[in-house]
């Protein structure tokens, strides 16, 4: 196991990535998109868009739109950073969700992850991922003119043979297990009992399978915020920080282009004082996924084994 070295040294800085999902085939409001684009500007952070590559159903898809051709290759001319989020975006096409992600639909999650399990089992294989996956990247490369880096299941859609099919198509990066679950639970208002930091998933990168490294989520704090949960999920925000920071790891938060890019600003209030705490606090070095996996393989950011505990 490589050691992230100590914590809170002085001259350490916190990398700090901003991932943003859905946009393109799950959300095509150009609208969204922009005030995310105002955002990021006044805010000088590099982000990375987490796209959708296909919707409707196969009807459209981003190499075939020239208006969203157009948004994401100019957000990419500004220093941001598109990657690949699944190919359809629709229900567990990759494998069940993680567990917060059923406990949003309440507390009997179980039985809809056995009713999934029953209806999509037979899909979650790896030549059928495989199939999925060589589509997302002939659209995702006809869009750019390379192949991702990076890949993140919708709804962070998941199983072993995922992995085992991600490497079969040469995506060594995935960005699809979640440290904190919190702010999942805090989504649901569980704000008395929500649990705590996943000790399967450590808040740095990890090789998930001998091929495959995860860029670990966080959490997710800005999602349909009001005046009244700004504070709260702000503080969430807040001690992740802190915790990362003392861990030596890497803080990659996930956002939605569909709340930061809302007409009302709370999300964005939220992600603008997080943002300050991290450069007041912690010197925050912003960067992208691409960044960061080129960092990794100059051998500046180590990769920790797969946690003896991992699920
Ligand atoms: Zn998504």
């Amino acid at each position: 196991m490589h050691d992230p070295g100590p914590a809170g040294a002085g001259a350490q800085r916190l990398r700090f990535l901003l991932t943003v999902d859905d946009p393109g085939g799950l959300i095509r409001d150009l609208a969204a998109w922009h005030r995310v684009q105002q955002f990021l500007a006044a805010e000088e952070v590099p982000a990375t868009f987490f796209v959708v590559p296909r919707g409707d159903e196969g009807a459209w898809r981003l190499d075939r739109d020239p208006e969203w051709l157009a948004a994401v290759r100019d957000a990419e001319a500004r220093g941001h950073d598109c990657q690949l989020h699944g190919l359809d975006h629709q229900g567990p096409e990759f494998g069940p969700f993680v567990r917060c992600i059923y406990a949003l639909g309440g507390p009997s999650y179980e039985a809809q992850m056995e009713a999934d399990a029953r209806q999509f089992g037979h899909l979650w294989r790896r030549d059928a991922f495989v199939a999925k996956l060589q589509t997302a990247v002939e659209i995702f490369s006809g869009a750019f003119g390379r192949a991702p880096l990076a890949f993140r299941s919708g709804a962070l859609s998941q199983c072993p043979a995922l992995y085992d099919a991600l490497a079969d198509v040469g995506i060594r990066y995935t960005s699809n297990l979640i440290t904190d679950p919190r702010g999942w639970a805090y989504i649901i208002g569980q704000y008395d009992n929500p649990g705590d930091w996943d000790p399967a998933v450590p808040p740095a990168p990890y090789h998930l399978t001998e091929s495959v490294v995860n860029l670990p989520i966080i959490s997710e704090y800005a999602w349909e915020i009001t005046p009244a949960k700004v504070e709260k999920h702000l503080a969430l925000g807040i001690e992740d920080l802190s915790r990362v920071y003392q861990a030596g790891g890497v803080f990659l938060l996930v956002c939605h282009v569909q709340m930061v890019g809302a007409e009302e600003p709370y999300s964005r209030q939220v992600l603008h004082r997080l943002l300050e705490v991290a450069r007041t606090r912690y010197q925050a070095q912003f960067q992208t996924v691409a960044g960061l996996v080129a960092d990794i393989e100059r051998g500046a950011v180590p990769v920790l084994d797969r946690p003896a505990d991992a699920n």
